[in-house]
């Protein structure tokens, strides 16, 4: 207890654990998934230590349902697999096992003992191998913040503090273990990570772990794509997208991410039609309904796209060679830092191509729009702009009552056709049945 309390004056490293019994954080075993505490069981049946650890514990004393549960362990890989019916053995750097057990994947990870020092890092402090098994202290060291490195024991209902983490958690104050700016530079998405857990759990960024993320922000650039695509998703998916862009801002991280974030929200019509998607987007997560990535993303790029397309227009492009190759444009932009995936900029798209359709309200261009595959959210989209105040209110009230209105109703709020009539001719073979039927 004195060398403890002398460690903590002297600022050093705790030595040891905490083991806190339920009395000093009330988690009990039985708020695990069943699939979760039976593998600790069998794990410590087996004879090996097993606790539940990272965002599962934290999420847990935070009264918040768990995403996924990961358990981590002193065996190793080919000491675990046999241990169950259904087991395999992934990843090539470092080895973890993938337990399935009454329809849950459970991941199982052997304590990892990265030794910060000895691994293998680029010019800016990046790691870029660390596969080494090691001690427990070891694998909580390796752990990005100190609510998440708390290991939960199901047998004793004890959990593992070596860094303070059950008294941040109860301060809701989010620290980095160890020294910010290495951490930062060892891993740059620790940054994002920051943000996420800040803004999803409604903490505080402690100052020393707030402090170096301004100036080290370039190094997000380094990160692979795919992965900063990963983040960024996850963090758009939170059901808290708006705290975390506000969180992303306040500490200086926006710039490079989505490298036009900064640009739209500079716009005064750009920044109301993105806090009004973001908005929107919160609510379906939070009320746990689908949300579409591609939406998403297509409204946070939307107004890029229209000042891309406006200049060329301005130019003398034709509105529609003008919209795609606007498109083009800012995807290529967007995509050589963050890679969204082709499936979704395909998605995105297709509804922005979709939007100028909308001010075509005569015959057969509205029955052929609103039969068009993307058509429900590409109207969406139209309803986000119109409440944004990009395109009249009234378009979008058009739209809404022609989907819900009859044929003869819908005959009846047809515009007179305006369009060249060669070009009538042309698409007039293709008319779906329907359509050429209330034609
Ligand atoms: P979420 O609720 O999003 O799942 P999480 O904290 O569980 O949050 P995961 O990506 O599932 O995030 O990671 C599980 C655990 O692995 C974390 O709690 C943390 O202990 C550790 N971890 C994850 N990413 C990093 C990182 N970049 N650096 C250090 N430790 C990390
Ligand atoms: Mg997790």
């Amino acid at each position: 207890m004195i060398k403890r309390f002398i460690r903590r004056v002297l600022g050093l490293q705790a030595e040891g654990a905490l083991r806190l019994g339920r009395d000093k954080h009330g988690l009990s075993r039985d708020a695990l998934h069943p699939s979760a505490a039976k593998v600790c069981a069998v794990l410590r049946d087996g004879g090996f230590a097993a606790y539940v650890v990272g965002g599962a514990v934290r999420d847990l004393l935070l009264g918040i349902e768990p995403k996924d549960f990961d358990i981590a362990t002193d065996a190793r890989p080919e000491q675990i697999k046999p241990l169950f019916r259904r087991a395999i053995i992934i990843g090539r750097r470092f080895r973890l096992v993938h337990v399935m057990m009454g329809g849950e994947t459970v991941e199982v990870s052997t304590f990892r003992g990265a030794d910060p020092h000895a691994a293998e890092k680029d010019e800016h402090g990046r790691v870029l191998h660390d596969n080494v098994f090691g001690t427990q202290e070891q694998d909580a060291r390796r752990r990005d913040f100190t609510i998440n490195a708390l290991y939960f024991d199901p047998a004793t209902e004890e959990v593992v503090d070596f860094h303070g983490g059950l008294a941040d958690l109860k301060k809701r104050r989010l620290s980095m273990i160890g020294d910010p700016d290495t951490r930062y530079r060892e891993d740059p998405v620790r940054m994002l990570r920051a943000v996420r857990l800040a803004g999803k759990l409604a903490l505080t960024i402690e100052p020393a772990t707030r402090g170096p993320i301004r100036s080290l922000a370039p190094l997000i650039e380094r990160v692979p794509p795919a992965r900063l695509f990963d983040e960024m998703l996850k963090l758009l998916l939170s059901g808290h997208a708006s705290a975390c862009l506000r969180q992303l801002r306040d500490v200086g991280l926006h710039q490079g991410l989505l490298p036009l974030l900064d640009v739209i929200l500079e716009q005064p019509l750009g920044e109301r039609f993105v806090t009004l998607a973001l908005a929107q987007t919160d609510e379906r997560v939070l009320a746990e309904r689908p949300v579409s990535p591609a939406f998403l993303f297509a409204a946070l790029l939307w107004h890029e796209v229209l000042a891309a397309w406006k200049a060329r227009q301005k130019r003398g492009e034709r509105p529609i060679p003008a919209l795609e190759t606007a498109m083009d444009e800012v995807l290529d932009t967007q995509c050589a830092k963050l890679a969204i995936t082709r499936k979704l900029t395909a998605t995105m798209r297709e509804v922005w191509s979709m939007q100028p359709r909308f001010e075509m309200r005569s015959g057969q261009r509205a029955y052929r729009l609103l039969e068009a595959p993307r058509f429900r959210m590409a109207y969406d989209f139209l309803a986000l702009r119109a409440a944004s105040g990009e395109v009249p209110a009234e378009f979008e009230a058009w739209w809404r009552a022609f989907q819900s209105a009859d044929a003869e109703a819908r005959q009846a709020m047809l515009l007179p056709e305006t369009a060249p009539r060669k070009r009538r001719r042309r698409r007039r073979k293709k008319l779906p049945a329907a359509a050429s039927q209330a034609a």
